[in-house]
């Protein structure tokens, strides 16, 4: 039998029982093993109870039943945190991952989306129509944690950030109220949503407004040999700083994956991809292209009319389920050359084929939206780099230990020739409430403050990068 450490669980758990509809797990239910784990395998916590809600009402519930009974709160999305703060230890977790549907309304270009869904059910449901919003580069992430962060991905040089998209969300506040928050009812709240992640309430569904995207896109990896390292992000950050807004790029460093669609042979190489995502008409995106496809000789090019949906799934099996990951990340204001030289020594010392470092080209409409708009401070950056270790659960003795120190080497080396500031939702465990307040900055940090003091002034909803109430 397994012993509950949280002393007044069963009391919640007994009270919770009479008015939730979904799933109520505990350490003893069969499938809590299951309903604890989540995306990253090295992610190890016992929560006292998993209220696996199937709607507003029993979020409601979980809320009001955590709040009385004392018990930490851990909020899951998608559940796809590298921090892995959507479960805790003890407390109880209000899954939304059974809440993933999506209703598009196409004449008025918009979609609600429930706040346990991934990006791939958004991006399945709204290509049915020819629509898309900005979302993340990997299919199986969730809505919900990526948008509150900010939310960047491959459209959003040309449509903006995730949270530039949102144009309502329902939230059940620390008291167990549901409220809209918009540009017209609590404003406040709306601003500090879009950036602010999961600290100000449990976000049940988010509206987003849709564009007329694809459905065939150019888009798709070029790879080129690691020694063209220097050389390709010298070319690169010229050709990213002229590319239209329509072009969304992201260069990955590490090996090739093992992916079906490229030769066997070059798999596990030591490889750089730029993968590239053109928000247009395929003629202009062929054309857009082609001096990165014209530069050097790349190892495999599989930039081509594709599907958007499926071109957004395509690298989610190179981030499989249940491995172990461990990041760190910065913005990079400018790619200086003495930059490109600190990345092309780290990208490739990892001692797993696993691990990689992902960067992202910002500006365009991101840069456009006055800083003040919306909790999200970065705009002004010109890329963002994540650097990922990663390491499969049989190889956690040998490799975790010195996958860390690489990425931590690799952050300490590049933030001499960084602007400071990183994108709150690459923050891992480990990073300290300064680096929260560094991915904010002084006043944008100041003002989430005062309005977590207005909506959760005893900071229930803490298990996450916190902002402290004011
Ligand atoms: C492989 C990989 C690729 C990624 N790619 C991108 C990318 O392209 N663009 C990008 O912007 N980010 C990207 N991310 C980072 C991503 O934004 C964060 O990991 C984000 O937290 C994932 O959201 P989730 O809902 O799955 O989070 P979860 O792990 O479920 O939750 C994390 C935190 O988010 C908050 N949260 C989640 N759901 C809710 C909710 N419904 N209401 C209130 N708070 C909530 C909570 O504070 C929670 O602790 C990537 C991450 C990984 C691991």
């Amino acid at each position: 039998m397994t012993v509950i450490q949280t002393p007044q669980a069963p009391t919640a758990f007994a009270e919770l029982s009479r008015s939730f509809r979904g799933e109520l797990l505990l350490p003893t239910t069969p499938g809590y093993d299951a309903a604890r784990t989540i995306w990253n395998g090295a992610v190890e916590r016992r929560p006292a109870i998993v209220a696996r809600c199937t709607g507003v009402a029993d979020v409601v519930a979980a809320v009001r039943s955590a709040r009385e009974h004392d018990l930490e709160i851990a909020i899951r999305g998608g559940g796809h945190n590298v921090a892995g703060t959507a479960v805790c230890d003890d407390g109880i977790v209000i899954d939304l991952s059974t809440m993933r549907a999506v209703w598009v309304d196409p004449v008025g270009r918009s979609a609600w989306v429930q706040g346990g869904a991934l990006w791939s059910d958004v991006d399945h449901e709204t290509q049915a129509h020819g629509l898309a919003t900005t979302g993340g580069i990997v299919g199986h992430t969730g809505v919900a944690g990526l948008t509150l962060g900010g939310g960047i991905g491959f459209l959003m040089r040309k449509h903006g950030l995730a949270v530039d998209n949102l144009l309502e969300a329902e939230v059940v506040t620390a008291e167990g109220s549901i409220v809209r928050a918009s540009g017209d009812e609590h404003p406040d709240l709306f601003w500090a949503l879009r950036g602010g992640g999961g600290n100000f309430g449990v976000v049940t569904s988010l509206r987003f407004a849709l564009h007329p995207v694809g459905p065939s896109l150019v888009a798709g990896p070029v790879f080129w040999a690691a020694d063209d390292t220097v050389e390709l992000l010298r070319f690169y950050r010229d050709f990213a700083a002229d590319a239209p807004d329509e072009l969304g790029s992201v260069v990955r460093l590490g090996t090739v994956p093992p992916l079906q669609v490229i030769p066997e042979d070059l798999h596990r190489r030591p490889a750089i991809a730029v993968i590239c995502c053109y928000t247009g008409a395929v003629e202009d995106g062929e054309r857009a292209v082609r001096p990165l496809r014209r530069f050097g000789r790349p190892l495999v090019d599989l930039l081509e009319p594709s599907s958007y949906a499926a071109f957004q799934c395509g690298f989610d099996d190179t981030v499989l389920h249940g491995w172990h990951y461990y990041w760190k990340a910065t913005n990079v204001a400018r790619l200086s050359d003495a930059a490109i030289d600190v990345i092309a020594d780290h990208a490739y010392a990892a001692g797993s084929s696993r691990s990689y470092a992902a960067m992202f080209h910002m500006g365009g409409a991101v840069a456009r939206v006055p800083q003040d708009a919306t909790a999200y401070a970065a705009r002004d950056v010109a890329h963002n780099i994540v650097i990922d270790a990663v390491w499969l659960p049989a190889e956690a003795e040998e490799l975790a230990a010195a996958e860390t120190a690489w990425a931590r080497r690799f952050l300490e080396a590049l933030r001499p020739h960084c602007s400071g500031g990183v994108y709150v939702n690459f923050l891992d465990s480990d990073d300290d409430a300064s680096r929260v307040r560094e991915a904010y900055g002084d006043h944008i940090y100041g003002r989430l403050a005062d309005v977590k003091a207005t909506y959760d002034a005893a900071n229930a909803f803490r298990h996450n990068k916190n902002i402290q109430p004011s």
